[in-house]
């Protein structure tokens, strides 16, 4: 991308950060209230799903479409109705001036209203095999990619609130779902150990990292590491569950927004931030579904309220 070149200027009713779900559709909606939005695509185009192969839960697909498909997808119908796309990202934005003002690579924008839907991203075990089998068998989301292994042994890495629930589920698909944990007891909550404990296809491995994961075209085995004894082995598996965290990307909004206290965008139902015109949807806001239909959902009602915020702004000026 360019080197920032503050001289350009651009005034804008709406900008829209982030080109995944939350992103494309809050784009879709806007454009179709006539209000030719903007959208900075940011670094990864179609967001995170589009670096999965096949997304099978979301609705008018019955096959199944590809991740980075159905992004074009939403890109090209938000795009059918006058949303302008471009390839570039926010370095810095200014929410106590009004228009906001937002600094690209390449522009200065200034703008009405904000969306901000610039995700999060799952935390990685950064270990060796991670990469190379991501969408092989390593996964980050079992909501999504559970069914994919009925009748399998499979293992989840984490310990928190979200891994039981993710193991709990997964339990409904695998064979066994073998859970890792870096620590000898864990940190979710009372019921839900209790479940997890109770449940006979959920096993646990203490004390322990994964070191690597192993397979060609698809996860074989996971290597580990006892963090007590140093001692290694080998475990089979068909998949790996990693279910260690989501970062948030709201680096940029620090001191300027209401952030919770794992870093995310605190909204109302209405998608509305702390700050009046700058909505948020889609992961940013949403510690708790990370699906691509509610960060869809939450992009159209951000968009839907923009609108309404333009409109009554227009009215007093
Ligand atoms: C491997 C994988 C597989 C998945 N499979 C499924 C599935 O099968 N079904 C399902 O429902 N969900 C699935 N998910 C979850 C789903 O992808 C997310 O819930 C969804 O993409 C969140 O959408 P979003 O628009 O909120 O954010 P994201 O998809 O995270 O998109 C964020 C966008 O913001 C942009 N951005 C970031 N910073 C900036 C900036 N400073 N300026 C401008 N833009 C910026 C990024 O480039 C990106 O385009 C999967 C996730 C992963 C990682």
């Amino acid at each position: 991308m360019a080197e920032n070149n503050s001289n350009t200027i651009e005034e804008r009713d709406l900008l829209i950060l982030g080109s995944g779900p939350a992103g494309l559709s809050a784009a879709l909606y806007a454009a179709r209230a006539e209000l030719m939005p903007l959208l900075l695509t940011g670094m990864i185009l179609h967001g995170q799903a589009s670096t999965t192969d096949t997304i099978e839960n979301y609705p008018g697909f019955p096959e199944g479409v590809g991740g980075s498909e159905l992004g074009q997808l939403f890109q090209t119908q938000a795009e059918r109705f006058g949303a302008e796309i471009v390839m570039d990202m926010a370095t810095s934005v200014d929410l106590r001036q009004r228009p906001f003002v937002i600094k690209t690579y390449s522009k200065e924008y200034r703008a009405k209203s904000l969306i901000i839907s610039t995700g999060a991203s799952p935390k990685k075990l950064d270990v060796p095999g991670e990469k190379a089998l991501t969408g092989r068998g390593v996964s980050y989301c079992g909501t999504c990619d559970g069914w994919f292994f009925k009748d399998k042994d499979i293992v989840l890495v984490g310990g928190g609130d979200s891994a039981l629930e993710e193991g709990l589920f997964l339990t409904r698909f695998a064979r066994s779902v073998t859970i890792i944990h870096r620590r000898d007891s864990l940190r979710a909550g009372a019921l839900l150990q209790k479940r997890a404990f109770a449940n006979p296809k959920i096993k646990f491995i203490w004390d322990s990292v994964v070191t690597e994961i192993i397979g060609d075209d698809a996860v074989k085995a996971v290597r580990i590491k006892n963090l007590k004894t140093n001692q290694e082995s080998i475990q089979e598996t068909s998949a790996v569950f990693v279910t260690i965290g989501h970062r948030p990307n709201s680096e940029l909004f620090v001191d300027q927004l209401e952030l919770d206290e794992l870093g995310y965008i605190k909204v109302d139902k209405y998608m509305h931030t702390n700050i009046p015109g700058v909505f948020a949807g889609g992961e940013i806001a949403d510690p708790h579904y990370r699906q691509v239909i509610t960060s869809a959902g939450m992009g159209a009602a951000a968009a839907i309220e923009a609108t309404r915020y333009l409109e009554n702004l227009e009215d007093t000026e």
